[in-house]
């Protein structure tokens, strides 16, 4: 039997810890709040709420959805992402757009926020809708390349290699803009 490859070990790490985390959540009916810094009763957080944050409580929970979004800062950026994000979904042959806002809040750190104009949420996969599951956020750099790439071959498979290659090594690689 082959020797597991890098990746299958980070797999197995990653379902190795899911597991012990269920099973204390099981046995103890606590779980981590990442914001509180501690364990508390599974109560104290949202179990229904679809795509919340697993690890953060209730108050916290909120308390991210509230902060963000609220200042007119974030609502401009907000309604950038969201202008670039239809302005792209035609440049990618898409007919519709699955992104809600809690994805971008999400997919969103503070230092995009801070310099909104320098970023962009495109698909991961041109091939389907963007979604909470099919997006990533990139400088406007990799955007433009990778914008490039798709009008020239019109190919997914092309368009996710090179993202994968942006993303791994910078975008200094970009072959289809010459300086
Ligand atoms: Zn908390």
């Amino acid at each position: 039997m082959p020797a597991p490859t890098e990746k299958e070990k980070k797999v197995v790490t990653k379902l190795c810890a899911a597991a012990i985390i269920k099973r204390i959540e099981a046995i103890t009916g606590n779980r981590y709040c990442k914001e509180c810094n501690k364990m508390l009763p599974l109560e104290n957080f949202d179990l229904q709420l679809k795509n919340a944050p697993r690890f953060l409580c209730k108050t916290h929970t909120k308390e991210l959805y509230h902060s963000w979004g609220y200042g007119t800062h974030d609502k401009r950026a907000f309604s950038t992402f969201k202008a670039k994000l239809q302005a792209d979904r035609k440049i990618f042959d898409q007919d519709r757009i699955e992104i809600k806002k809690r994805d971008i809040v999400n997919l969103v750190k503070p230092e995009h926020l801070q310099n909104f104009g320098e970023w962009a949420i495109i698909p991961k996969n041109p091939g389907v809708p963007i979604s909470g599951q099919n997006m990533e956020i990139v400088s406007i750099y990799m955007r433009r390349c990778l914008v490039r790439r798709w009008k020239k071959h019109k190919d997914p498979a092309q368009y996710t290699a090179l993202l994968d290659q942006m993303l791994q090594h910078g975008a200094q690689g970009c072959p289809d803009i010459k300086n």
